[in-house]
């Protein structure tokens, strides 16, 4: 797959497969993922835009800032007005700032379940979405489908992945963030979904590569295994622990993957707390 660097930023030349701290994690880029299919941010937040013969689809504008800076690179590659904004999933941390595109006229699509959370945890920066999907949908504009798919409960309940069809990148927010053990604590995770929606991506054999809604503009699927054998790691550390009759706090103070988790970005910030998460899913059941 040919790569192309439309703002150029040396921000990743030094990350190791392992994950190891880039230089810059704020230097927004855009890179050319497929043709006319763009990875769009920075290393603290990441998005895709498709550029169609009919217009430009989006997806998270990340907040009013970011909007008008992702405005901006697709100016850059294209003078098509956005015509559709798709969130992936519910999280403020992607789908805040969206105004800038609803004054362009642009129509906004969420999956369904986003819209309780939306309702029941407003925020003045959140555009509503005009249309919802409630499972798998192709959005279809100019030459171009999108494919937005539903894989039910995992990273929340509203998470949609995107594939831009007849190419062979996803676009999987959060339920991967590349080389990263992403954060722990979150309640709206169900561990166990998110396993098997894991799976499901890696069974399928139209894809090879993805942007993640956080790090590098494009992965190799190998991180999406890696992420989902981390995962299993954790889940089966917990199980074995509470099968051993350790409580919450020794498996809180004691929890170790193997090394090759380790090494993961985000490890030591976050496995505690991703072991707690994971001994209440064992202990109460959810
Ligand atoms: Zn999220």
């Amino acid at each position: 797959m040919r790569l192309f660097l439309i703002v150029s930023a040396i921000c990743y030349a030094a990350i190791s497969p392992a994950g190891a701290q880039p230089l810059d994690l704020f230097t927004k880029t855009t890179t050319e993922v497929a043709p006319g299919v763009y990875s769009y941010g920075a290393f603290t937040a990441r998005s895709l835009f498709v550029v169609t013969s009919d217009g430009v689809i989006t997806t998270d504008p990340v907040g009013s800032k970011n909007a008008v800076d992702m405005r901006a690179a697709i100016a850059e590659v294209t003078d098509q007005p956005v015509k559709y904004v798709v969130y992936s999933h519910q999280h403020w941390d992607h789908v805040l700032g969206g105004q800038l595109f609803k004054d362009e006229g642009a129509t906004f699509i969420s999956h369904d379940k986003c819209i309780p959370h939306f309702v029941g945890h407003p925020n003045d920066d959140l555009v509503m979405p005009d249309q919802t999907v409630t499972g798998d949908h192709d959005l279809t504009l100019g030459d171009k489908t999108l494919k937005l798919m539903y894989f039910g409960h995992n990273h929340g309940d509203c998470m949609l992945v995107m594939q831009v069809d007849g190419t062979d990148v996803l676009y999987i927010n959060d339920l991967v963030t590349p080389y990263s053990v992403g954060l722990g604590f979150m309640p709206d995770y169900d561990p166990g979904e998110w396993v098997r929606t894991l799976h499901e991506l890696e069974a399928r054999d139209d894809w090879t590569e993805f942007v993640g809604g956080h790090g590098i503009p494009v992965a190799p699927k190998e991180a999406m295994v890696q992420r989902r054998r981390y995962m299993e790691a954790l889940m089966k550390a917990v199980r074995d622990g509470i099968a051993n009759g350790q409580r919450l706090e020794a498996l809180y103070d004691n929890i170790e993957l193997p090394e090759e988790f380790r090494e993961m970005r985000g490890y030591n910030t976050h496995i505690r707390r991703a072991a707690e998460r994971i001994y209440h899913y064992y202990t109460m059941g959810w």
